[in-house]
């Protein structure tokens, strides 16, 4: 091959820079990592404000994982506080946790109904199971469906439409699965073993899985600007239909957008997420200076909306789970194999709705694939 960059990665973010680190050191290969973008960290960039507080640029991104693997590699560049995930949603006027749990019964049923609720959950489930709300709704006891359809009207139903512009039934099951029912008094909203942020932030960690001599990063920098065959490797953490030039149509995405307000207070809210599944239009109400527990007597939040993704007007953040999507994504990989080096991570690439620990993990994975 005749190039400086023998390895060519698309994408500097979680992904992206998980596999160009691997090259880097475990290889001792040169690398260059293109972004579109004008900074490195993709959808999990963060800054700090003139406040001092750490700013989810794309709306809140909290670490969790059960990988040991994965937890081992990001604490080479990282260390994490201990902070572990609660949401907060607003039902009835009640601000309650989320999952759906005995907890949350207790706070909106009537001591009565909440015990009956509860021992005939108890009867029917083990203790700490997690129900996939799409599962839940098949109760035969009168109190249990009175519970389901409860539970599917006033935390799902108007949060998913809102959220992916259709109703539960409309979106893949696993989606509306991340959040079960958990019959549990665990009000996190992950249960997994490690949790929380990175210290200094996100972009702070990437910058140092990316800071290394072999690794180059060229930000600005569109993919259709190299000649890819250049290159003997190129990691592509884009989108798969962008880079086929749409000829088989385009792939669906939602993406988000935030409303960003400074308040002169200490908190605006009880918790960094409240949710707010059965008013407004915007999903959910972040509030960052949690997240690290900063210190400023002024706090800022951000109002998150959701809408489809449209080229040139706004970001892919979610790819949309489906038979149909997979099969139009199936055949762009099946076409991108006319060029035989080039291989799709991440996010985007794989069209998959990875959390950050498995997006790590996919890199990990696909860098053992095709260099052991
Ligand atoms: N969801 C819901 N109500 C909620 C929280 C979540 O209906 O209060 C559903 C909704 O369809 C959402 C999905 O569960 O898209 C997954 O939620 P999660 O918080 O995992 O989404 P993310 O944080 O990845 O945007």
């Amino acid at each position: 091959m005749s190039s400086e960059h023998p390895v060519l990665v698309i994408g500097a973010g979680i992904s992206g820079a998980t596999m160009a680190n691997l090259i880097a050191t475990k290889l001792d290969r040169k690398v260059l990592v293109i972004d579109r973008k004008d900074h490195i960290a993709g959808n999990c960039y963060d800054y700090r404000d003139d406040n001092g507080i750490m700013i989810h640029k794309y709306g809140s991104h909290i670490f969790h994982t059960s990988n040991d693997d994965v937890w081992r590699f990001l604490r080479q560049f990282t260390g994490f506080n201990t902070y572990m995930h609660k949401v907060i949603a607003l039902i009835d006027g009640i601000e309650t946790t989320i999952p759906f749990n005995f907890n949350t019964i207790r706070d909106v049923f009537p001591g009565e109904l909440a015990d009956r609720l509860e021992s005939k959950l108890l009867e029917k489930f083990q203790y700490n199971r997690k129900i996939p709300i799409m599962e839940f709704g098949n109760q035969d006891d009168p109190d249990l469906k009175f519970l389901a359809d409860y539970v599917y009207e006033k935390v799902f139903l108007h949060y998913t439409t809102k959220q992916w512009g259709t109703s539960p039934e409309g979106v893949d099951g696993a989606v509306t699965a991340r959040v079960p029912v958990y019959l549990s008094r665990d009000d996190r909203y992950f249960q997994d073993t490690y949790q929380g942020i990175p210290l200094e932030g996100y972009t702070t960690m990437i910058e140092r899985m990316l800071d290394h001599p072999n690794i180059e990063v060229s930000l600005n920098t569109e993919a259709s600007s190299l000649n890819l065959d250049d290159y003997e490797h190129v990691f592509h953490c884009g989108a798969i239909d962008e880079h086929m030039d749409y000829r088989f149509g385009a792939l669906p995405y939602r993406s988000v957008y935030f409303e960003f307000e400074e308040y002169d207070m200490e908190h605006y809210l009880p918790n960094a997420v409240v949710n707010y599944p059965c008013n407004y239009d915007f999903t959910r109400v972040h509030e960052y200076k949690y997240y690290l527990n900063d210190q400023s007597p002024r706090t800022v939040i951000a109002k998150e909306y959701s809408e489809f993704f449209e080229p040139g007007r706004n970001e892919r953040y979610y790819p949309i789970p489906g038979r149909e999507n997979t099969e139009l994504y199936d055949r762009y990989l099946e076409a991108s194999r006319e060029r035989s080096n080039i291989h799709f991570l991440g996010r985007l690439g794989d069209y998959r709705y990875y959390d950050m620990d498995k997006a790590v993990l996919r890199a990990m994975d696909l860098f053992e694939e095709v260099f052991e």
